[in-house]
């Protein structure tokens, strides 16, 4: 009935459709068909979000409301949502028009993150809540690491401070060392060094803040690859 192969993607997703019909709407794509996946991917958006909600209550009994916030928008953004549908490889399955297919649509990430949205909705609709939690808890699972949420929620100067004091070790120091062009395009560079460890590095960006984090960001990396 179907050309692709959905039986597979139905084994990877960990789930089987009672109703191929509502598998093969969240597949397609606007170019393909007049009956695509627009409005699943609009249900599939808002379900993301409440599952993952309820996933980071459940598991961050501590977090105030503004880092819960903070951690679902870091899961539930465009880039988590095309990495998972990559890894399931729906670009092989989606339903695309002529032009699209032309231009790699299958490739591009806005419509592969989309497609992944369609088809939490239509795993929605076909089996209800309780099944579509348990499918997006599974396929999230990787990125459910609590170290790594948590180092998500803080910032590089705020994460190095820890680390450094967490290790018995002196803070850093922030140096601004020079300015180029004028307000409002400068650019700042900045030196972080922890001088008892020996390690410098240094940061540009459009504020001093911004430098400073990626120049902190950098210590932090070079003193984790040491560790
Ligand atoms: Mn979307």
């Amino acid at each position: 009935m179907f050309p692709k192969n959905l039986d597979k993607l139905c084994k990877q997703l960990g789930y089987r459709f009672n109703d191929l019909g509502l598998l093969k709407q969240a597949l397609t794509h606007r170019s393909y068909s007049a009956a695509n996946n627009e409005r699943l991917e609009f249900l599939g958006d808002a379900i993301l979000s409440f599952v993952i909600a309820d996933y980071l209550l459940e598991q961050f009994q501590e977090k105030s409301e503004g880092e819960l916030s903070r951690l679902r928008a870091y899961l539930v953004k465009g880039d988590t949502l095309s990495e998972l549908a990559l890894k399931l490889n729906l670009g092989d399955y989606l339903y695309l028009g002529q032009g699209e297919l032309k231009s790699g649509g299958y490739r591009r990430a806005s419509i592969l993150a989309d497609t992944f949205e369609a088809l939490i909705a239509a795993i929605y609709l076909d089996g209800g809540l309780t099944q579509c939690q348990q499918v997006i808890r599974q396929l999230f699972e990787q990125y459910f690491d609590k170290n790594t949420l948590n180092e998500a929620l803080i910032d590089a100067k705020t994460a190095l401070q820890e680390w450094l004091q967490a290790h018995k070790m002196p803070l850093p120091v922030y140096a601004l060392i020079k300015t180029e062009g004028l307000d409002p395009h400068q650019i700042f560079y900045v030196q972080c060094s922890v001088l008892a460890l020996g390690k410098q590095t240094s940061g540009v960006g459009s504020t001093r803040r911004k430098a400073e984090q990626e120049a902190a960001q950098l210590l932090l990396q070079a003193l984790k690859t040491d560790a």
